[in-house]
Parts: structure tokens; sequence; C-alpha cells
């Protein structure tokens, strides 16, 4: 590889490294995206100046699909469908690591008595690995675009077939080290899309996007694997980065719901689901319309908006923060509340908020605003449920016990705006519904946003 080429890689691998620094605020992650972007087009753009490369028009051809789907898919997904994305990118990734390693392999198989051992280990791990990262990828997506239930799916020996599969994985890939035969890997390939297919079953609702950053974490370390057996550092730089920052997400999501990670991948094995049961209560709740809920709005001091999942399906952020800016205009001193798992992917309320214009000083992290609820007189809960359900706090063997959650039930009122007695993702009652210091406003919330404006507009 000549110099000038290792100097650009090298200078990718420091725009991957900003690109990451950019992503971790709202103000510089636009910005943090577009590096990586660029960094990411001028990697794919050098092999073609610097190496005399066989089949360029099918190459080419390749990445004009590839392009395509990616810029087709990215502009048409709903900002709620963007962790079934995620999940997709993540299992090609892992899938064309898988396949690369496999050719190499091919590639290799004339003079494989030469090639050392540790090389041979890392295609074994980059084969197996991929695998698992492809087809349990493949299977979160189901889940979560409801081509499949997105519940646990577990059967009478799934543990031990899960188990023997893996065990299989560990022997093959020792084989494959000391011979290098081109049929332990494709039968390792084959073995690591059933591991990855095994892993992701037992998983349910609101726990699959935890797994597909665990995923991403294993398509990481892939690639990073991939890019020693090309000896390709920026490969193995940008591998070993998303490998990190995915195992890092990971384990900040599981803390941030009160898990760990083993329970998330394997508690449905244990017996009894990760999810709650999802029945819809009969239970009479208080009920009120937009003026009632406006007259408690335009008399308020203190107001905190508790930001959810729903807010997101019914694109009403920039009614919400029409709504925030005229009680502002009244004199009402009005927040928002910040879970870090609203919605259902890391920082959706803040992507979400930020789109609508939500200046970044309102919106407070549940950390900093939980000891505010004490002295706020409203707290408007808008499509968001598991976020500030008590049962977090009360209930043992409840789906979310051990979840922080913001203390909404410590304010004087509580509004909740959302379209039935549904429960949230967890599939679980949520008693501050029935609490007598909350009131339901039933509807869209866009429509019933709209509907509170108006009302707040001519107290
Ligand atoms: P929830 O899923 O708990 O609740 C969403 C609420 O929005 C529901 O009560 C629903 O009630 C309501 N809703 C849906 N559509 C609309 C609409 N158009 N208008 C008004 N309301 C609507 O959301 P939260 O944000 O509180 O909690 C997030 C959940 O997702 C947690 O369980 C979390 O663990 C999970 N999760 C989040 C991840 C993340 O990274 N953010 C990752 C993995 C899981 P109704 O149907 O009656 O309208």
């Amino acid at each position: 590889m000549p110099v000038w080429v290792q100097l650009v890689y090298l200078a990718c691998s420091v725009c991957f490294i900003l690109a990451l620094k950019g992503l971790s605020g709202p103000r510089t992650a636009r910005a943090g995206n577009l590096i990586g972007a660029a960094a990411a087009v001028v990697a794919v753009i050098v092999p073609f100046v610097y190496l005399d490369l066989d089949h360029v028009p099918l190459i080419v051809l390749a990445i004009i699909v590839g392009s395509a789907g990616g810029v087709v898919g990215a502009r048409r997904v709903q900002m709620t469908q963007m962790p079934q994305m995620v999940a997709l990118f993540n299992g090609v990734g892992g899938g064309a690591a898988a396949l690369v390693a496999l050719l190499e392999l091919h590639e290799a198989q004339d003079v494989i008595d030469s090639v050392g051992w540790f090389t041979l280990a890392a295609t074994a791990f980059t084969i197996a690995v991929g695998s698992v990262s492809f087809s349990g990828s493949i299977i979160t997506f189901a889940k979560l675009q409801e081509l499949m239930t997105s519940r646990p799916v577990v059967f009478p020996g799934l543990p031990v077939v899960f188990g023997a599969g893996l065990l299989a994985a560990v022997v093959l890939a020792v084989v494959e080290v000391q011979g290098g035969a081109m049929w332990t890997g494709v039968l390792l390939a084959l073995l690591g899309l059933l591991v990855g297919v095994l892993l992701v079953l037992p998983v349910g609702g609101a726990d699959v996007p935890i797994v597909i950053s665990l995923l991403n974490a294993f398509t990481g370390l892939t690639v990073a694997a991939g890019g020693y057996v090309l000896s390709n550092t920026l490969l193995l730089v940008a591998g070993t980065l998303v490998g990190a920052s995915g195992t890092f997400l990971t384990l900040l999501m599981a803390r941030a719901m009160g898990r760990s990670v083993a329970n998330i991948m394997f508690g449905a094995l244990k017996g009894g689901s990760t999810l709650g049961a999802g029945e819809v209560s009969d239970r009479p709740v208080r009920s009120a319309g937009p003026e009632d809920v406006a007259i408690l709005l335009g008399y308020a001091g203190k107001v905190i908006i508790v930001p959810g999942y729903g807010l997101a399906v019914a694109q009403a952020q920039h009614t919400l923060r029409e709504l925030v800016d005229v009680l502002g205009d009244r004199g009402t001193v009005v927040d928002y509340a910040i879970h870090p798992v609203a919605g259902r992917m890391p920082g959706h309320m803040n992507v979400l908020l930020a789109e609508a214009q939500v200046p970044y000083e309102q919106l407070k992290e549940m950390d900093d605003i939980n000891g505010e609820f004490k002295q706020t007189d409203v707290v408007l809960v808008v499509g968001a449920n598991d976020v500030v359900n008590p049962a977090a706090k009360t209930t043992p063997g409840a789906p979310i016990y051990g979840m922080p959650i913001l203390n909404a039930d410590e304010a004087q009122q509580i509004v909740f705006m959302k379209r039935s007695m549904r429960p949230g993702f967890a599939g679980i009652e949520n008693e501050l519904l029935f609490d007598p210091k909350t009131t339901l406003l039933f509807g869209d919330a866009k429509d019933s946003l709209g509907k509170l404006l108006s009302a707040v507009k001519s107290l």
C-alpha cells in the first residue's frame, strides 16, 4: 500500500473518530454525520485509484445498487422505523464482512499452508460472527417491522440447540485455524446463521432495539477482524470504533432500563416472558376535554412536558413546540423531561424535538429534572407511558421493574395525552393513569395538541 494511501486512510480514521465525537451532541451531530460520510466516500474511492482492480463494472454496479437502496431507504423511512432500518444496515454490514472473509479463504486455498494461524483465526471469527450478525439482524428487522411476532419465541430444547450450535461453531473454528479448508468456512457460516436466529428469537418487544445495538457491536468486531485479514488498517480502525461504541450503547441502554444484558438476551429462556400481557384495562379513569386541560395549563406556574413514542407516531412535535411557546409567552416556565429510552431508539426525543427547533436548553435529562417534579404544577405526558410508570419502582417482577423513571407521579397534576387505554411498549398497565391527580385527554397527540393550543390561545 503506497504511503499516500496510508496517509489518506489515517486521515479517514481521524474523521471517523471526529464523526463519533460530533454525534455525541445535538449541536454537532449533523456536522459529525457529514464528516463520517465524507470519509467513507473517500475510503470507497481510494482503491479504484491505487489498485489494478478486476471486475470494475460489476463493482461500480454494486455500489450504485447499494447507494440507491440506501438513499431511497433513508429518505423514505419514518423516524419511528429507524431501529429496523439500523438493523437492516447493520445486518448487511455483518453479512458483507462474512462474505469477504469467505472469498479471501477461497482465494488463499492454493497457498493455505503459508497462511499464519492468526490470520486464519481472524477469518474464522469474521465468517462466524458476521453470519450471526446478519441472520440476527434480519430477525430483529422482521420483529420490529411486525413481519413476525415481536414477542419472545421460545420452544422446548432451544437452550440445548443454541448451546450445541455455539459449541459446534467453536470446534469448527478450531478446525478452520488448523487446516484452513473451504468446507469448514462454509459450515461455519451456516452455523453462524443458525446461532444468530436462535440468539434473537427469545428476545421480545422492548428489548429488541438493545439487541440491535449488541449485533451492531458484533458487526464492528467482525469488520475489524476483516480489516486484519485484508491488511486494511482503515477497516480495522472503523470496525473497532463501531464495536466499542456498539458495546457502550448496549450497556447504557440496558442500564437505562435497569436490566442486565444477560437478562435481556436470555430472560425468556428462564421461563416467563420479558414482555407484559398487553391487556387493555376497563377500570374507570378521569378524562377531560382540551378546554379543561387548557385551563390547567394556562394557570400553571411550572409545567414539565414528558414526550414519548406517541409524539413521534403522531408527528406532533411542531404543534407541541407552538404550545410551549404560547405558554412561555404567558409567563409559564416549561421544560421537556427527556428519558434516555423514551421513544424507540436512543436520542429519539432529542432528534424529534430538534427537528421542531426546540431550544436545547429546554431539554432536560432525567437525572437533572427528576428533583423538579415535586415543585411542578402540571406534567403533560404526550404519547409516553412506560417512562413514567411507577411499576418500575413498586412492582417486582414487572418487565420494567428496576428501570429508572421520570418522577411524574410527584407533580401536583398529571395530564396524559394518548388515544386509548392501551399500554405502552412493555405491555403493562400504568397505575398512574388511575391516580386521582391524573386527567386523560384522549385522542391522537397532534389532533389533541392542536385543540389544546387553540384553547390556551383563547384563555
Ligand atoms: P410507550 O411505548 O411506553 O408509550 C407510548 C404511548 O404512546 C402509548 O401509551 C400509546 O397509547 C401512545 N400513543 C401511540 N400513538 C399515539 C398517537 N398517535 N397519539 C397519542 N398517543 C399515542 O413509550 P415511552 O416513550 O414512554 O417508552 C418507550 C418504551 O420503549 C420503553 O418501554 C422503553 O424501554 C422501550 N424502548 C426504548 C428504546 C430507546 O432506545 N428509546 C429502546 C428499546 C426499548 P395509545 O395506543 O393508547 O395511544
